[in-house]
């Protein structure tokens, strides 16, 4: 069966607009854009589009890619005081004279709608908060739909990055699955992933999940967004693993929308959060 991404994470969207519209303000997300990355330029217009559908208010902060770290940290500042923002984002990727993790961390744990800073990574892995970064949360949240037991299942998530093989393993091992994590250097990769209960792939490499790397009614979750011969594609050889896998998310309409969904879900704890610790 393919898992309609698209219409589950529209379920959150409408229930997230029915909720929103009870607040007397507004949330306000602040994006914060370095550089002119063309898939950011995507991303940051989707998450744009949705905040609009929803109700929230979106304002988008761009810098050129030739910027001193420091000018980016002083917005940062600015936002993490303002009142009026209740989430801030940086869009990854940063120029590489930028360094991401001194930027991750100026973010305020109370306004990282992305759960990057260390502060709410470390709670959503020790204390096991349901504050997680969008993507893998997103991916649970499908993996769940299928009705396929995480606990004791074989997890393989292929990808190790701070974004999303990283904190996606610790989710399905906080779950109770038994993980694995393979990556670039992983040997052997076929020989690991063919005994997966639920495969997750988060590389960025057009087929490069083939059928005989798959376990006949695996639930097969592609996260990777590849362009192929002009054609948006993941990393999953679609129509051929599609005939052996249980569950399959295609690519578009798969996790994509649910990183978004899940950005607005996102934005809403920490609007909440922050609504509580003030009337306290
Ligand atoms: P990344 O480049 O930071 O990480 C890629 C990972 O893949 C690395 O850990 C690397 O070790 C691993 N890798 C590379 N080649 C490999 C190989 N041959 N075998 C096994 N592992 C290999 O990427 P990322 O930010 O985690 O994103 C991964 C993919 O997911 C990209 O295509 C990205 O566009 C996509 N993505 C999609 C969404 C979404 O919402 N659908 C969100 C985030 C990222």
């Amino acid at each position: 069966m393919i898992i309609d991404g698209k219409s589950i994470a529209n379920e959150i969207l409408e229930s997230s607009k029915i909720k929103i519209k009870s607040f007397k303000v507004l949330p306000c997300l602040a994006a914060v854009v370095v550089g002119d990355y063309e898939a950011s330029a995507i991303y940051v217009r989707n998450k744009a589009r949705v905040c609009q559908q929803v109700g929230i208010e979106f304002l988008k902060y761009k810098f050129p890619s030739n910027i001193q770290q420091k000018k980016i940290i002083d917005l940062i500042k600015k936002l993490n005081s303002d009142k009026n923002i209740t989430a801030i984002l940086v869009q990854l990727p940063l120029p590489r004279h930028i360094d991401k993790r001194t930027i991750i961390e100026s973010i305020s744990p109370l306004k990282d709608v992305d759960a990057f800073t260390s502060e709410n990574f470390s709670k959503a892995v020790l204390k096991n908060s349901n504050f997680w970064p969008c993507t893998p949360s997103g991916i649970i949240h499908l993996i769940k739909y299928t009705g396929i037991k995480i606990e004791s299942s074989n997890c393989i998530v292929i990808g190790r990055s701070e974004i999303v093989g990283k904190p996606l393993a610790l989710a399905l091992l906080n779950l109770d699955a038994s993980v694995t994590i393979c990556h670039s250097k992983t040997i052997n990769l076929t020989q690991r992933c063919i005994g997966a209960d639920i495969l997750i792939s988060a590389v960025g490499n057009p087929k490069l999940v083939t059928e005989n790397m798959v376990k006949p009614k695996a639930v097969v979750i592609d996260v990777g967004i590849n362009y192929l011969d002009g054609k948006l594609c993941g990393d999953v050889d679609f129509e051929k693993v599609s005939k052996i896998a249980s569950y399959i998310t295609p690519v578009p309409g798969g996790v994509g929308p649910m990183t978004i969904a899940f950005l607005i879900k996102n934005i809403l704890t920490l609007y909440e959060n922050n609504l509580r610790t003030n009337e306290s």
